[in-house]
């Protein structure tokens, strides 16, 4: 746990605060802490950063932007790390993400499902999924219906490319924790519907910074934290 410089060891308190944090939710929830994993999100934050993250045994890391990774992996291609996006995916960043991540959780429309295809083939690679599911009525949210999962998880079952393993979601943002919770509740329904109609979805990506314990509480297999890891974000981003 010692981090590459003395700047940075909020991190290493950070990162052990958010570990704590997570185990005491599980407990609360009469889960086992191995359960739950944690997405550390590094949008917005440099290189160096991530490799101070890197220094205290953190290897995969959520961004929301193609460019972002593609900035980023260059400098950062001796930590072995793993990109997982999280964003909305404009299609024509399919190459990008083909190329440079592990891991799409963002996955919300066949045509992105497609272009992702085409362009992991090429690359001779596939990569885990997670369909993102709108599961709150707020217009800036992105996400699928929850009436359209049915029928495109089984479009999903033609792309040998792309390994579809859970949901993933985001929450109102609310300060009713009633309706916050709803969400995540109607997240671990709809997965637990698919698996009664034959999909292995055993993940679900719920949770940030601000919510994570009523993610856990539903059923989260992983939180995505951001802030509480990396500190406050001086660039606004659009989730
Ligand atoms: C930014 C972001 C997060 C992390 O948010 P924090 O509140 O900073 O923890 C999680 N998920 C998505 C999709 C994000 O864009």
């Amino acid at each position: 746990m010692t981090p590459s410089s003395s700047d940075h060891a909020y991190l290493a308190d950070n990162w052990s605060d958010v570990r704590c944090r997570v185990d005491d939710a599980c407990r609360a929830a009469g889960r086992d802490p191995s359960e739950v994993s944690i997405l550390p999100v590094s949008k917005t934050f440099s290189a160096d950063v991530i490799r101070d993250a890197v220094a205290l045994g953190l290897h995969r890391f959520g961004e929301n932007k193609a460019q972002e990774i593609r900035d980023k992996a260059g400098p950062l291609a001796d930590c072995g790390i793993e990109w997982v996006v999280i964003g909305h995916l404009q299609t024509n960043k399919a190459k990008d993400v083909a190329r440079l991540a592990s891991e799409v959780q963002s996955l919300d429309r066949l045509e992105l499902a497609e272009a992702l295809d085409r362009r992991l083939q090429s690359e001779g690679r596939a990569i885990d999924v997670l369909v993102q599911v709108k599961t709150s009525s707020e217009e800036s949210k992105s996400g699928l219906a929850p009436e359209q999962l049915p029928a495109f998880l089984e479009q999903l079952r033609g792309f040998a490319t792309l390994r579809v393993r859970g949901l993933m979601t985001l929450a109102v943002q609310s300060d009713d924790p009633a309706q916050v919770r709803a969400c995540f509740r109607r997240l671990r329904e709809l997965r637990d519907e698919a698996v009664g109609r034959g999909h292995d979805l055993s993940r679900l990506s719920m949770g940030m910074s601000g919510d994570f314990p009523l993610a856990i509480a539903e059923g989260a297999t992983e939180v995505r934290i951001g802030t509480a890891i990396f500190g406050r974000r001086s660039v606004r981003t659009d989730a």
